[in-house]
């Protein structure tokens, strides 16, 4: 990722501060979609004082901009990924961790599912704007899911 953190911030209209840099930093340097509690045991080792309502709500105001994304995962606390474009991701349900998938995200997978979907959405109100697809299931081994190739843009 060539632009800074601060950089990114800005362009995003955040104003900066030290807070916003250090939430931000640390999910561009992870892969393990941390939910809020663990952004806030990383980010407090750098920022002693932060407090868990600050990176509540700087992680939300991030997403706001659009430079994060919130997952969902059924009853399972929000994560937080800075990996923005399309991705699909594997859920270990039993260990509730998350990985990205090496596989290409296809742009037409849901006409593929269903030729008509959108044009039938659109006829009942409804605009499709994107899709996610998680794939469900438990880690029986050691090794990573996710693929380094998969990168992190
Ligand atoms: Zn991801």
């Amino acid at each position: 990722m060539s632009e800074s953190v601060r950089e990114a911030l800005e362009r995003a209209g955040c104003r900066y501060t030290p807070q916003r840099e250090a939430v931000l930093a640390h999910l561009r340097s992870v892969t393990n979609h941390p939910t809020v509690d663990q952004v806030y045991e990383a980010v407090r080792r750098e920022l002693p004082r932060i407090s868990l309502a600050t990176v509540y709500n700087t992680l939300e105001l991030l997403v706001e901009r659009g430079l994060i994304k919130r997952l969902s995962f059924g009853r399972h606390a929000a994560r937080y990924d800075a990996r923005c474009e399309p991705h699909y991701h594997f859920h270990d349900v039993e260990r509730d961790e998350v990985y990205d998938l090496a596989v290409p995200f296809d742009a037409d997978l849901l006409a593929k599912i269903e030729p008509q979907l959108a044009q039938r959405l659109a006829q009942q109100g409804f605009r499709v704007s994107g899709y996610h697809l998680i794939v469900e299931g438990r880690v029986e081994t050691r090794r990573d899911v996710a693929d380094d190739d998969a990168g992190r843009g």
